[in-house]
């Protein structure tokens, strides 16, 4: 701009005054040159000049050169005003000059002032709309943003902000660790500013933000480094979005998720997230599974309501007795107890609250309910180190429990686990024996003492060369009986049977055989049909077929084992009742149930030589059967004074190592061919 203007001087030199008092001066010199010509003029000729004429002549001439001489001053003088005024004028010119193309030279730069003063004003009006609508975009968002120094220090933040969080200008100035962040321990405000300093951007960061309402809201922020234009020093903007609907929502929906329906109790998946963080701790816990003993009588005979109202009760019982955090409804009839008590005398403590709460009588309806469970109880860090390695653990530790009897707790061991894989294998391996008949019949004959004659045969199952080594009958038996097998093992038994005494009718001719029946096969729809259906196929005898059924068979529902049993005794199949004397030893079945035989355990024949009293329930049973026409077996006679001393207390069928262990097929024909004698059948 400067380079465009220059100094313009407008100096015309003329003296004012000169020019003021121009006129007189030439006036008054004529006026007093005229004067003193006048005065002297003629005085002076006169002096000289007397002649008259003369002097008229010379008065002439003097007046003629008085004119010229005034004209030639007058012509001098009006010549150089004329000069001065030319060369006046001549600068004046030339200044006026000077003025045009300086005054041309102010409208150009006008011109170029007024164009950049349209453009700055272009320019202006450009960055107010810019500011504007970024003032806009800040203040309109419905995001809340905040700038803030690294330290946490707040330096500005947006409409949005104030909307939401309930605060004017107050914050700023302030560190938002003090003034927003609800739970203090759950961010560290200074460490995500050296964070977003590093990493330049920081995103998805979860806080709860108290407002100044007291409100807690959920934001999630994404953070990024910018300079304080004003300081150039780094700062973070920090862009939050409120979800605290979507939280809530997902909360309402983990609720409905982790809540058990029936109970309000916690369920499975709760036990899942929150199991994980004990886990995560590394805190030592115990948990306790608990399993209601014959829930299933429950639900069966007085129907599912019943069922509901018992574990409703017993949910809000143990929520009460031990807090709601600490209790879950494991799914069924189970619950699971979590505690952070280790030591064994807490347990002790815990298990013994726990069977108090869970045997209690409960009031459902009319009806007044004796409940009883079994309880697996589970240690972490001793009993496994992972979710589901200690779910399985309760799963085998209660059900060993219950296996156990009712109202029994269970620790759970290294053993345990190990007997579980074992009785896998077993499960395993059966199956294909099933399939590739790998399994084999062995017969142990019944014998009449008196007689020394064989009177009947039981059919003991043999598994000869398993690949798990298992040598006992009875673990294999007890094994499928747990996985179920044990219906498709007894049907095998029973078909190869039927199949051995049709291919050897000559020899077994009417001899009784007797088949155990585990009670979960005589209890199931389908046996007695496919009793009948094997009897048809191999054309058997009924009357030469004994079924031999334990106390465990009819202990469950008397009604229904009394239908059974008619309905076999009515093919013309006998039963008898085996292992006598282990379980309930009711003498009422006798009396009501049409048994064929009365099998007398090997446990009361054991000491029957020294004890007194297995002396007098055997001879007792022996006359009671007697007189409810029953026949009666000893079972496990194995010495000479044993089967003395059982035939003087009236007893005169036995089993045992005695007579004959149990013997393969082959052994048994040749054993019968000998030894047959008169059938126990009057
Ligand atoms: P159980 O029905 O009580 O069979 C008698 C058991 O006593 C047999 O054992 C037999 O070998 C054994 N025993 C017989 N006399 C004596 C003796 O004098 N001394 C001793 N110490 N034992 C004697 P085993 O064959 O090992 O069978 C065990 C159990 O397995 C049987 O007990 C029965 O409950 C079950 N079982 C065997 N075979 C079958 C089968 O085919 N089906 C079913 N469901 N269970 C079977
Ligand atoms: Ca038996
Ligand atoms: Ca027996």
């Amino acid at each position: 701009m400067d380079k465009n203007f220059r100094i313009l001087n407008l100096d015309i030199s003329y003296d004012e005054n000169e020019i003021k008092n121009k006129p007189w001066k030439p006036t008054l010199a004529y006026a007093i040159f005229g004067f003193l010509w006048i005065l002297f003029s003629d005085k002076i000729l006169s002096a000289l000049v007397e002649d008259r004429t003369l002097y008229e002549q010379i008065q002439t001439y003097k007046g003629w050169l008085y004119v010229i001489v005034t004209a030639v001053v007058l012509y001098v003088l009006i010549k150089m005003d004329n000069f001065r005024i030319f060369e006046l004028t001549k600068q004046l010119t030339r200044k006026n000059e000077e003025l045009v193309a300086f005054s041309e030279e102010l409208v150009a730069m006008e011109e170029e002032l007024e164009k950049k003063l349209v453009s700055l004003n272009v320019l202006t009006k450009e960055m107010r709309h810019q500011k504007e609508f970024i003032e806009a975009i800040y203040n309109s968002s419905n995001m809340v943003i905040m700038v803030w120094k690294p330290d946490g220090t707040i330096v500005n933040y947006n409409e949005h902000f104030k909307e939401l969080f309930k605060y004017d200008n107050e914050l700023i100035g302030q560190n938002w660790k003090d003034r927003l962040i609800y739970n203090k321990g759950a961010i560290d405000v200074s460490e995500l500013g050296g964070r977003v300093i590093r990493e330049k951007t920081v995103e998805n960061i979860e806080s709860e933000i108290t407002n100044s309402s007291g409100e807690v809201l959920n934001m999630v922020w994404n953070m990024s480094l910018i300079t304080d234009p004003l300081t150039n020093e780094p700062i973070v903007a920090s862009y939050g979005a409120n979800i605290t609907g979507e939280r809530q929502k997902e909360k309402r929906l983990v609720e409905l998720a982790t809540t058990d329906v029936l109970t309000k109790l916690k369920n499975r998946v709760a036990f899942d997230n929150e199991v994980n963080d004990w886990l995560y701790r590394g805190q030592n816990f115990t948990m306790y599974l608990i399993g209601l003993d014959n829930f299933k009588y429950l639900n069966d005979v007085y129907g599912h309501l019943y069922g509901d109202v018992l574990l409703e009760k017993i949910g809000y019982k143990l929520e009460q007795e031990f807090g709601h955090q600490n209790v879950y409804r494991w799914g069924g009839d189970e619950f699971l107890l979590i505690d952070d008590k280790y030591e064994d005398r807490d347990v002790e403590k815990k298990i013994s609250q726990l069977m108090t709460i869970m045997t209690k009588k409960w009031n459902i309806k009319e009806l007044e309910y004796r409940s009883s469970a079994s309880i697996g109880i589970v240690k972490y860090p001793d009993n496994g180190s992972v979710l589901d390695n200690l779910k399985s653990n309760l799963d085998v530790t209660l059900n060993h429990a219950k296996q156990s009897g009712k109202s029994q707790h269970k620790f759970f061991s290294d053993d345990l686990i190990e007997s579980i894989r074992y009785e896998a294998a077993i499960e395993n391996e059966l199956k294909g024996a099933l399939i590739n008949d790998q399994l084999e019949l062995y017969f142990q004959p019944i014998y009449d003492m008196v007689d020394d004659k064989v009177v009947s045969m039981e059919t003991l199952l043999r598994w000869p060369n398993n690949n798990v080594g298992e040598r006992n009958i009875g673990k294999v038996i007890s094994v499928a009986e747990k996985t179920g097998q044990i219906i498709m093992v007894d049907r095998w038994v029973i078909a190869n049977v039927f199949k051995t005494i049709c291919k050897n009718k000559d020899v077994f001719g009417t001899t009784v055989i007797s088949i155990n029946i585990s009670a979960q096969s005589f209890n199931s729809k389908k046996f007695i049909d496919y009793l009948n259906e094997q009897i048809d196929a191999y054309h058997i005898s009924p009357s030469q077929i004994e079924l031999e059924i334990t106390e465990y068979s009819i202990v469950e529902d008397l009604e229904k084992s009394t239908e059974l049993i008619s309905e076999i005794k009515s093919l013309g199949v006998r039963i008898s009742l085996d292992d006598f004397g282990t379980k309930y030893s009711s003498l009422n079945y006798l009396s009501k149930l049409p048994f064929d035989v009365l099998k007398i355990d090997k446990s009361y024949i054991d000491h029957i030589l020294l004890d007194k009293k297995d002396q007098a329930i055997v001879s007792h049973l022996t006359s009671l059967a007697g007189d409810l026409e029953l026949n009666t077996i000893v079972e496990g006679v194995e010495f000479e004074e044993q089967k003395d001393m059982l035939l003087e207390l009236g007893c005169r069928y036995g089993q045992g190592y005695l007579f004959a262990r149990p013997l393969p097929l082959k052994e048994t024909l040749s054993l019968l061919k000998a030894k047959s004698g008169k059938s126990m059948i009057s």
